[in-house]
């Protein structure tokens, strides 16, 4: 199928000064301060956004609060359901013009973005599942005489969502609805990068019935985040990016004891054995690695081949990494697109001038791409090395972009324990046709996803979150709206 937008540039971005969404209203930043958003393909001036800071935060709390103490708390689960399920159906009419806007802002190519329709359709319809689902226990505590006890559940209250630029919105859509789902009220703010989808998708939660006030969304810098997440009226964190990031806002929510979800960082392995099917394992280690330019939090980044087919599948795999096209995120045959920024291009291109000087043997890419078609943006070509050390900074570190490093082990016990060897721990691929290999990875891998014989799935009804360094919570799955509730205890003594 050919994806191709049907213009080069939405309606919403028509406007160029966007403004914030803060108790139902497109409003500027009190300072009246703006940033810029830039195509990270072509340069181009796409948005003057409103630069909130901490007395905007500060609004936006206020407005979340009054919103959560009027009737949103008290909502029927089948009135949010309703919402939700309205909101479903919004995000796939106009997913196009989200997509689009997510293309123009990160720089992803448009054939990819658009294809989050059908997940965030999903999500929505899940979490309005969900919302009908929330139930306490009857408990019998006969140990305690004659008593009848029972839990309620209650949404925790104001909930701020810090996003990445990485997925804008997916992270969006994700973060928004078990936060609905469960009768709380939501500040969110979008990476400073890629924060077009994110206030085009408040404007649908409005459409879809969602009170004023239940969703605000507070573009800024990095100080907005940290004011968010010491703001002492928020309840609960949902926090996705860096690791470095999720340490202070752990810090900062700690004196006014938030419930705090992190989803961080990683250094994924993707372990393939012998015996796997190479025709499918090859094109997958590349995709894994390689897609939206390696701006994937779970990327597998570290690739272990089995010695005995270690040269076949490096050959054939950089022989397909060379086919790879990288180009006009708007044009549909582009598989990759730039990178987000200049800084994270200049970061990318020392990750790799660092591993060609720590010795690893460069088999595709290693440069950034020039030419007419790619001067005013940040393209990096797709780059692999072989002969990576453990201990090397590449094969250590969270590159975030399109480079993977490759290993090649023996045995089993060589794969786990080095796969293991990392502060990492998000997620995993395995690639044999072995059960018993399949699942003593499944087991020994630490890590919150194995994927076996595939990477990088997703679905609403299964968690994703990290072991070690990678974070706490899960996300998607039938427990995550536990993260949004408190369990009262109710006790009546019947004597
Ligand atoms: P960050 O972790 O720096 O940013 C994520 C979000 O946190 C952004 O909205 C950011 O705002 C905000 N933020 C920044 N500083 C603070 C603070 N002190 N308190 C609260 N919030 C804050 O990620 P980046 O986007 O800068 O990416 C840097 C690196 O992080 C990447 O190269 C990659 O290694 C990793 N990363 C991991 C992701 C993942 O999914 N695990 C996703 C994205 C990045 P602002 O955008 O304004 O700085």
């Amino acid at each position: 199928m050919q994806h191709r937008p049907l213009t080069t540039r939405p309606a919403f971005i028509d406007t160029l000064d966007q403004d914030m969404l803060i108790a139902g209203k497109r409003v500027p930043a009190l300072s009246g301060k703006r940033f810029e958003t830039r195509n990270p393909a072509t340069g181009e001036l796409l948005a003057q956004v409103a630069q909130g800071s901490e007395a905007d935060v500060d609004l936006a709390v206020k407005a979340a609060r009054a919103a959560f103490e009027g009737p949103w708390r008290r909502t029927k689960p089948v009135e949010r359901q309703h919402i939700l399920l309205r909101l479903a159906d919004l995000a796939e009419a106009n997913y196009e013009e989200l997509a689009l806007l997510d293309t123009l802002d990160l720089g992803a190519p448009y054939a990819r973005t658009v294809l989050g329709k059908a997940r965030a359709a999903a999500l929505l319809r899940y979490y309005a599942g969900q919302a009908t689902l929330i139930a306490g226990d009857t408990l019998d505590n006969s140990a305690a005489g004659d008593v009848l006890s029972h839990t309620l559940k209650e949404p925790i209250g104001v909930v701020a969502a810090i996003n990445p630029w990485n997925g804008p919105i997916g992270m969006s859509v994700w973060k928004t609805a078990p936060v609905l789902a469960a009768g709380c009220t939501l500040v969110m703010k979008p990476a400073e990068q890629t924060p077009l989808s994110a206030l085009r998708f408040g404007e649908l939660c409005l459409e879809a019935g969602v009170p004023e006030g239940v969703v605000n969304i507070v573009t800024g810098l990095g100080d907005a985040g940290a004011a968010l997440s010491a703001h002492p009226d928020v309840d609960k964190i949902a926090f996705t990016g860096s690791t470095g990031v999720g340490q202070k806002i752990i810090q900062a929510a700690a004196p006014t004891m938030k419930r705090v979800t992190v989803e961080l960082g990683g250094k994924s392995p993707n372990i393939v054995f012998a015996d796997a099917d190479l025709d499918k394992a090859v094109p997958a280690a590349a995709t894994a690695v390689f897609a939206n330019s390696g701006q994937i939090c779970s990327a597998g980044t570290r690739l272990f081949v089995q010695s005995s087919i270690h040269d076949e599948f490096m050959e054939r795999l950089a022989a397909y990494t060379r086919t790879i096209r990288v180009g006009d995120p708007l044009d549909p045959e582009t598989q990759i697109g730039p990178v987000v920024s200049g800084p994270q291009m200049d970061r990318i291109l020392s990750y790799i001038d660092g591993a060609a000087a720590e010795g690893g043997t460069l088999l595709a890419g290693g440069e950034r791409l020039s030419g007419e078609s790619y001067d005013n943006g940040f393209f990096v070509a797709p780059t692999i090395f072989a002969d990576v050390r453990d201990e090397m900074t590449i094969a250590r570190e969270e590159v975030f972009g399109p480079v993977l490093s490759a290993f090649t082990f023996d045995t089993i016990d060589e794969a786990i324990a080095r796969a293991n060897a990392t502060e990492f721990g998000l997620a995993s691929g395995v690639w044999t046709r072995d059960l018993a290999t399949a699942h003593r990875m499944a087991r020994a891998i630490r890590a919150g996803s194995v994927w076996i014989n595939c990477y990088q799935m997703l679905d609403p009804g299964v968690p994703f979150g990290g072991y070690k360094r990678s974070g706490f919570g899960r996300e998607s799955g039938p427990h995550h709206i536990e993260d949004y509730l408190e369990t009262k205890a109710v006790w009546i003594k019947l004597d």
